[in-house]
């Protein structure tokens, strides 16, 4: 049977940069993907966001054009609950993040406790509800011991407008005042490839990883084994690119069928 595409079976894509710049698409991203897919090419997303749960991510996707079912998400939230199943099953966790976050860990069956008291675990992602108090009991269950979890440390995000602060910057206040150092679950950390290859059977030779940033999207391609495309729509510029190179670069990812064939 004659494969659908010379070098890949599979493309994983990241989302804030690469298909979209906050609520506006980048342009070729929608005919990109439906192509690949149509093709028979599977299509997966991956982002560090934990701001909502995989079935989140898959309806925002589909409302902006993507069809997507929930099992080809890999986002923040939900690689943080595998993580949290897979190694610290039956604990508790106060969250640092956004209501999609808790229904997130709360759908894979693990206790969050919002008020604090007695968490075994401080998880923490992207929270635009941030309050003192809660950056306050973070730190305080930090300083007592709870174990550091955070879905990335990407330092800014980027939308329309310019960069905002990323879930990073978060981390760092929590890093700075309680003199603890987080497990970051996110790209970089090749984690998420595991439970790809585990429920869509990717084999990394034949994938490719498409996004912005070198620190963590190309670096979580070179982890896993994966081909990598940097498009330069969103955080890393050409000018950016020293040891750690994509195996592609493109001006953005209207340029991926012409430039991966
Ligand atoms: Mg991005």
């Amino acid at each position: 049977m004659s494969k659908p595409h010379p070098q890949i079976d599979a493309a994983v894509f990241d989302l804030d940069g690469t298909l979209f710049l906050g609520k506006t698409l980048i342009k070729g991203a929608l005919e990109t993907v439906a192509a690949l897919r149509k093709s028979g090419v599977k299509t997966l997303y991956l982002t560090n966001a934990g701001t909502r749960t995989r079935q989140g991510v898959a309806d925002k996707l589909a409302a902006m054009g993507f069809p997507t079912n929930a099992n080809e998400v890999y986002c923040g939230s939900y690689i943080l609950a595998r993580y949290i199943l897979d190694k610290h099953a039956g604990k508790t966790v106060f969250p640092v993040g956004e209501p999609g976050l808790s229904e997130e860990l709360r759908r894979n069956g693990i206790g969050v406790d919002e008020s604090g008291k007695d968490c075994d675990i401080v998880a923490v992602c992207l929270d635009r509800t941030l309050t003192y108090d809660k950056l306050g009991r973070a730190h305080v269950l930090l300083r007592k011991g709870a174990l550091f979890l955070a879905t990335n440390k990407d330092h800014i995000f980027p939308t329309e407008t310019g960069t905002m602060p990323g879930a990073g910057a978060i981390v760092a206040a929590l890093e700075f005042s309680s003199e603890r150092t987080p497990y970051v679950v996110g790209k970089p950390n090749p984690m998420a490839f595991e439970l790809m290859k585990a429920e869509h059977g990717i084999d990394c030779g034949r994938a490719v990883m498409v996004g912005d940033r070198l620190d963590t999207d190309i670096a979580f391609a070179r982890n896993c084994g994966m081909k990598s495309a940097l498009v330069l729509t969103g955080n890393s510029k050409k000018a950016d690119i020293g040891d750690l190179k994509p195996d592609f670069v493109l001006d953005s990812i209207a340029d991926f069928l012409k430039k991966i064939r």
